[in-house]
């Protein structure tokens, strides 16, 4: 049985699926019209395997963040590449300016012997705490804004995008008024942060800044798949809105296992001693969490009653990575784990318990979770920055000579829509590259690295796959 759907699962259904989903639908911020047409693709998917399908339209308060605007005012003037961060507050039109206090990590301990009051501060962009709990912890503090810097490497230019909103889901009448950004929030590159510490290092740096976002209520649309089989099922569960640009990996290629998922396995429906139940989440990326954590919410009981795992297909395949690196609930390790002996052969299999990121909103009812991703080794990540540097960096000196974008980081009109991370990276490169010729000439003097990129993006799907197979033997 576990050989025959392994032999059914085609690499190229998905490859195919991946593909036109970053052509057709690129930009799947939830709320927009490309993310509705996104969930009527997944609803299609779902009813040509079989199950059963259905659009849920719900409330959500989601964000479209833009690109912001950074000024060192003293001690000389500069103007620094900056994101705002989704759920950030608006500026008022002339911006906020203020003298800028470094807070490390942003945790409570980090403020110590520092008075931050009225003042503008910079963090480093990590996990501990979340961008969000950073932004609570400085408005607790009494900071007007606050400059998160991004990681990687020193010499790193790409942008960070985000969301700082701490409530988990759509906000309830109680945590609307204590679970909401209160302060402007932006990203800036590791190397841009690295400029303001040397300025910090020598003297007192003021600076001014300006944010671009629209928060508000939108219809959003989830789509649900039901492979009924018996009363119990498994959760598949992977967010399909996506930020500005195409989202090859983060999400379609989760979209597009989970639809090859539903597809072999309705085939042998009749031996599967549990149903399965495939939610396309949205409100992931700017909304934090809004569809899964509304589904918990309407299904607490069925949930609660009958689902007996829940498998987070979030950002499967990423490229050059060596590394499997599971994360779960204590009650599913030792199935993975057996799994992962027999089907990972050359893999590095690493695990962490699970934590509450990504659309993991089923932890209260008490539902196994588990989710995978690949993971990098030292020597990988070395490899990417070499790589970095290598192509990204001169397409990015490209779009400033092309007038891509102007030195103030706003975009040039062709690329209206699209924030300046996004075109940093590669994967932007290569739309820029279909619209002006020219540029594209110029890529390939530089050795293809638009082509290159397109390349790359259809391998990590490939290897998904036999993930796919692996999660699910
Ligand atoms: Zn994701």
């Amino acid at each position: 049985m576990l050989e025959k759907i392994l032999a059914e699962l085609s690499v190229g259904n998905i490859r195919a699926h991946v593909k036109h989903i970053v052509e057709t639908m690129p930009s799947r911020l939830a709320g927009t019209p490309n993310a509705a047409r996104m969930a009527a693709y997944s609803a299609e998917q779902m009813t040509a395997a079989g199950l059963k399908a259905r659009i849920e339209t719900i409330p959500g308060l989601v964000s479209f963040p833009r690109e912001a605007e950074l000024t060192v005012l003293t001690p000389d003037e500069k103007i620094l590449p900056a994101n705002t961060f989704g759920h950030s507050l608006e500026t008022p039109p002339e911006g906020l300016s203020g003298e800028l206090v470094y807070v490390g990590s942003g945790h409570f301990a980090d403020y110590d012997g520092k008075d931050v009051a009225g003042k503008i501060t910079l963090s480093e962009l990590s996990y501990s705490p979340g961008r969000h709990e950073k932004q609570r912890i400085a408005g607790i503090m009494g900071s007007t804004a606050q400059i998160m810097r991004n990681w990687g490497f020193p010499e790193n230019t790409a942008l960070p995008l985000g969301s700082v909103k701490p409530a988990w889901g759509n906000p309830t009448p109680e945590t609307i008024k204590t679970e909401m950004p209160v302060m402007p929030c932006i990203g800036i590159s590791r190397s841009a942060g690295g400029y303001l510490l040397d300025l910090l290092g020598k003297g007192p740096v003021r600076v001014r800044l300006r944010t671009h976002v629209e928060n508000g209520w939108r219809d959003l649309q989830m789509t649900v798949g039901e492979l009924a089989a018996a009363e119990d099922f498994v959760l598949i569960g992977g967010h399909q809105d996506g930020w500005y640009g195409e989202g090859a990996p983060d999400n379609a290629a989760g979209n597009a296992c989970m639809y090859e998922l539903a597809r072999v396995f309705a085939i042998h429906r009749e031996k599967l001693r549990r149903g399965l139940v495939f939610g396309f989440w949205t409100g992931h990326e700017t909304g934090t969490m809004v569809a899964s954590s509304w589904f918990a919410d309407r299904n607490w009981d069925r949930v609660r009653e009958n689902a007996v795992a829940y498998m987070m297909i979030d950002q499967p395949g990423m490229l050059g990575t060596s590394r499997w690196s599971a994360h779960s609930t204590l009650e599913l390790r030792d199935f993975h784990q057996a799994v992962e002996s027999r089907m990972l052969r050359n893999r590095i299999a690493e695990w962490h318990r699970a934590p509450k990121t990504g659309d993991s909103s089923f932890f209260g009812v008490g539902i196994p979770t588990f989710w995978a991703e690949g993971g990098f080794t030292p020597e990988e990540l070395a490899a990417n920055r070499e790589r970095d540097l290598r192509v990204v960096a001169p397409l990015a000196r490209i779009h400033l000579r092309q007038g891509g974008l102007g030195l103030d980081g706003r975009a040039h009109p062709h690329l209206r829509g699209v924030s300046v991370g996004a075109v940093h990276r590669a994967g932007a490169a290569v739309r820029l590259r279909r619209r002006r010729r020219s540029v594209q000439k110029s890529h390939r003097r530089i050795g293809g690295g638009g082509t290159v990129r397109r390349a790359g993006e259809s391998r990590p799907t490939r290897r998904r796959v036999r993930r796919g197979r692996a999660a699910t033997g």
